[in-house]
């Protein structure tokens, strides 16, 4: 019954002779060797060669519950004796995704009372794309096609959500993004405010919707999508002055407003949802990470009213699917996951004690000689690495500082992750102030020894 053991080595090996990584440098890769991870509880990660980890970003933002946890286990199992598979097509449904897409109903903000389920994050932006267009058509207004995203936004990796995220790298290689889809510059400040104070600058930044809207022509466009705050793009927290205008242009054009809480989602601000945090109405929620803390795939869409309501009261079939949409057994793992974030008090923990704790201690890092400004909100974080604080001038390859940062944590025990020269941090909710205390000085520790390493 059991399969036979391997070493490591054995298992880098087959790896390398036939395992193809997403986002890797396969070539980079086969000379590195990959890092097996085996086992993990709590917050923390152990690898094959028996290295403790300390997992500062929830596995790939997702596990919000934490690892170990055995109701999940338990509710995979009993519901794949039960019923392991069945569609939702052709009239039909399952108790748990019945009972999922009801309880998200609940957390989700008033207006919106409807969920289509999916796999993943990328799907789910892929239903967003697809759905969209189908309401302007079935409004009578088929001219309304065009999406507007953000550069650096990150939707996920299929063809419509690289194309709804604004990464560079990834239109590149794939002649993207397809058509419909354009995109206005991020509220990304520490890096492009120039000399405008951050207020302006978030003023101006959701201002490039309404030019775009205006450039397009208002009876094409038919939604603008965003992440309350970028997560890929290198924890991205927009000026205040930011969302209200992107509201009031929203609002004054009727365009449907997407905001993609895959990462927000589920607690990560302190709140249920991102858009409750910066108390936005958006019209569609693509969801997945945080959804089932990770255990296992899932992703849906939440609904608003305006949306659901047309769909529902014009009637005609969307032709829009997945073989494994409201998959029973992962609906029942959300539903577990669910159930503890409520009755642990989860996301009440995250408001009210671990964020201000790691946003007060990660704060503290501002005055290390390598950090060029510390931000955040909830429990993500982000540390800007830069050569000359005053200027705000990098080292020189960009990137270079990050890549090294990260394998110094690596070593140390910890997982963060560099987007450009730009360190992130995400850990599960369930994360102790102890826990709190390890990550930030592993941190400070870990930039000392960038530092030296680059000769500052
Ligand atoms: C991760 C992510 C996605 C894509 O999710 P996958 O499950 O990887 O397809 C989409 N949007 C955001 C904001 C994400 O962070």
């Amino acid at each position: 019954m059991s399969q036979p053991t391997h070493t490591t080595a054995e298992l880098r090996a087959l790896d390398h002779a036939h395992y193809l990584h997403p986002f890797t440098d396969h070539k980079d890769l086969g000379s590195r060797g990959t890092r097996i991870i085996e086992r993990a509880e709590g917050v923390y990660l152990w690898d094959s060669e028996g290295q403790k980890i300390l997992d500062g970003m929830a596995g790939l933002w997702c596990v919000n519950i934490g690892y170990g946890r055995r109701e999940l286990a338990d509710a995979a199992y009993k519901q794949m004796l039960e019923l392991p598979y069945y569609n939702s097509f052709f009239q039909c449904a399952n108790p748990p995704a019945v009972k999922l897409a009801a309880a998200i109903a609940e957390i989700a903000p008033a207006h919106m009372n409807h969920v289509f389920f999916t796999g993943s994050g990328s799907e789910s932006n892929d239903t967003v794309l697809r759905m969209v267009r189908r309401y302007w058509d079935l409004k009578g207004k088929p001219t309304r096609k065009t999406v507007i995203g953000r550069i650096n936004g990150y939707h996920g990796s299929t063809v419509a959500g690289a194309s709804l995220g604004g990464m560079a790298p990834m239109h590149e290689q794939g002649d993207l993004p397809i058509p419909g889809i354009v995109h206005i510059p991020q509220p990304y400040w520490y890096g492009e405010g120039g000399d405008m104070s951050e207020e302006e600058f978030g003023l101006w930044a959701a201002r490039q919707l309404e030019e775009k809207i205006q450039q397009v022509g208002e009876e094409n466009v038919a939604a603008f999508i965003a992440e309350p705050i970028q997560g890929a793009g290198g924890v991205i927290v927009p000026p205040s002055t930011y969302w209200p205008e992107i509201k009031r242009i929203v609002d004054k054009y009727q365009i449907l407003l997407v905001v993609d809480e895959v990462i927000c989602g589920f607690g990560r601000t302190g709140e249920w949802f991102g858009s409750q945090y910066y108390d936005l109405k958006p019209d569609l929620m693509p969801i997945a990470k945080g959804m089932t803390s990770g255990y296992l795939p899932m992703g849906g869409v939440i609904v608003g009213d305006r949306v659901a309501r047309t769909m529902i009261d014009e009637g005609g079939e969307f032709f829009h699917g997945y073989t494994y949409s409201g998959h029973p057994v992962a609906a029942a793992v959300g539903l577990e996951n669910l159930r503890i974030l409520r009755e642990e008090k989860i996301v009440e923990y995250v408001k009210q004690e671990a964020a201000p704790y790691l946003q007060s201690k990660i704060a503290e890092l501002a005055d290390h000689r390598l950090v060029g400004e510390v931000r955040g909100v909830g429990l993500l974080g982000a540390l800007e690495l830069v050569k000359n604080k005053a200027t705000r001038v990098r080292f020189v390859e960009k990137g270079t500082a990050g890549t090294l940062c990260r394998d110094i944590c690596v070593r140390n025990g910890l997982v963060m992750r560099a987007v450009g020269d730009t360190m992130i941090m995400s850990p599960p909710l369930v994360i102790r102030p102890s826990e709190i205390d390890e990550l930030v000085n592993t941190i400070r520790q870990c930039l000392d020894q960038t530092a030296e390493q680059l000769g500052v």
